[in-house]
């Protein structure tokens, strides 16, 4: 169990996160967040763009699911029969133990999984805590004081990061 706050990558955006990478860091299950990751606060649905990405993952072989720490039931299953993946919700990241139950509920190992999220002190810490990689992404939207606020308190850790391109291209470091 690690509790570094560092992510293992980070992408821009979720979709740019391909096939080619994950398969290249021995990745087959992936985690998603919800909030601010495949959608932002607020929206009913993931967009047309988060549902191809999905779509052309699994036809790659990359089983998803979401792991979100909302309350809300009806919104993590909403997305999920949408995207046509698993979920649990009110998952309690910063603990892995959400983590761990879907890596083992869906039969995964932690070697060959990765969650993906927004937030340093959420998402990363769950993964890195849960011994599968962490992938960070920028928030959807920054739309209030405190998510902004939090965003720069996350500015060190996010600039540890391996940075990734699409394509599975590093840069940096
Ligand atoms: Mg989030």
């Amino acid at each position: 169990m690690s509790f570094s706050p560092v992510p293992s990558y980070s992408f821009g955006a979720v979709t740019d996160i391909s096939h080619e990478f994950l398969r290249g860091i021995g990745v087959t299950f992936l985690m998603l967040d919800l909030d601010n990751t495949i959608a932002p606060y607020g929206a009913d649905t993931p967009d047309d763009g988060v549902v191809r990405w999905a779509d052309a993952l699994r036809a790659e072989g990359i089983r998803l699911f979401i792991v979100s720490n909302s309350r809300k039931r009806g919104r993590a299953e909403q997305f999920a029969k949408s995207l046509r993946i698993g979920y649990i919700n009110a998952a309690g990241k910063p603990s892995p133990a959400g983590v761990l139950a879907a890596v083992r509920g869906c039969g995964a190992a932690t070697g060959s999984s990765a969650l993906v999220g927004d937030q340093i002190y959420t998402d990363t810490l769950a993964a890195n805590r849960a011994g599968v990689t962490s992938i960070l992404v920028k928030p959807l939207r920054l739309n209030n004081a405190f998510l902004a606020a939090r965003y720069g308190l996350e500015a060190p850790f996010r600039a540890l990061a391996k940075p990734v391109l699409d394509g599975g291209q590093y840069i940096g470091r």
